[in-house]
């Protein structure tokens, strides 16, 4: 049974949303502030957080930076106004999803669901589909309709890092982290110079590029298909 984790500071929101996952099988843990929420998320570690925006001692942004320091716990996150989301999918701040209040508690319960399945897929999987590429990623190797492209360990790290969530921004920080395992500020333009290189070998038209895309003033996303 996945435990999760809400972290709301209206008490009847978690109430019912409490009562809607409990229905659909999960195991619920609440915290209805930041400080406590976060000290509950080391000590449960649930599989996954409902991530209140504003919250009374730590806010949300910095609760979902935290998890992410250390893990990848999907995180929906709630915010109040269309505008806050907006501005998190800018920020990319370690959000899986998120959902702009009010809502339906079905429609959490549903993205709850398709978290948790996007995440067990990526864990069990070992070939990575994507457009009409394939990562094999014990063979460390790239396909596409059959023709293998090289890519150095860097750079195959940092595809396998976009890939595997695609649509998803990331941040040259994040990037870094994801091929070093630890972000030095002031390193992040390196990313581009490796971002240049995996695209001259990936896309046909590098100016063009329909696989890795520039999101500017943010970093990069992989493209959907
Ligand atoms: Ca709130």
């Amino acid at each position: 049974m996945a435990k999760i984790l809400i972290i709301e500071d209206e008490a009847e929101l978690v109430k019912v949303l409490r009562s809607y996952l409990e229905k659909a099988g999960f195991d619920v843990i609440t915290a209805l502030r930041g400080d406590s929420g976060l000290e509950l998320w080391k000590r449960e570690k649930p599989d996954l957080v409902i991530l209140d925006l504003n919250l009374p001692g730590i806010d949300g942004l910095d609760i979902a930076r935290e998890i992410r320091k250390t893990s990848i716990t999907p995180i929906l996150m709630l915010t109040a106004r269309v505008e806050e989301a907006d501005q998190l999918v800018g920020l990319e701040m370690g959000a899986d999803d998120y959902i702009t209040k009010p809502f339906s508690p079905r429609l959490v319960v549903a993205r709850v669901r398709a978290l948790l399945r996007r995440i067990a897929i990526s864990q069990s999987s070992e070939v990575l589909h994507v457009q009409d590429i394939e990562i094999d990623l014990t063979a460390h190797r790239v396909t596409r309709h059959g023709d293998q492209l090289d890519f150095t360990p860097t750079e195959f790290n940092l595809l396998v890092a976009m890939a595997n969530q695609p649509g998803r921004v990331f941040t040259r920080l994040q990037l870094l982290e994801s091929t070093q395992g630890i972000a030095y500020e002031g390193y992040e333009r390196t990313i581009d110079a490796h971002i240049k290189n995996i695209r001259a070998k990936l896309e046909t038209d590098p100016k063009k590029p329909q696989y890795i895309e520039t999101v500017f003033g943010v970093g990069y996303r992989f493209v959907k298909d």
